[in-house]
C-alpha cells in the first residue's frame, strides 16, 4: 500500500462481506453514498469525499446496493 491511499484512512475493506466500512463511525457505507457520508458526517471537504468515493468504487466486488449487504451480526 502506498502512503497515497487515503480511503484506507476513512474506509476499511470488509471483503468478506463485499461492504466498505468507515473507520471513524464503523458504519457499512455504500459506494453510491460515500461522498455524502464523509461530506454530512465527518466534515471531509468535497475534493477530497469524492476522491475517496472514487477510490473506493474501484475496490473489487463492493455491493452496491444496501438489498445485498449482509451486515455482520
Ligand atoms: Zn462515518
Amino acid at each position: 500500500m502506498a502512503e497515497t491511499d487515503i480511503e484506507f484512512q476513512h474506509f476499511e475493506h470488509l471483503a468478506a462481506y463485499s461492504i466498505a466500512i468507515c473507520k471513524e463511525c464503523r458504519h457499512s457505507v455504500l459506494p453510491s453514498h460515500i461522498k455524502s457520508h464523509l461530506q454530512h458526517a465527518h466534515k471531509v471537504k468535497q475534493k477530497q469525499a469524492e476522491d475517496i468515493a472514487e477510490r473506493v468504487r474501484n475496490w473489487p466486488g463492493l455491493v452496491e446496493y444496501a438489498s445485498e449487504i449482509q451486515v455482520p451480526s
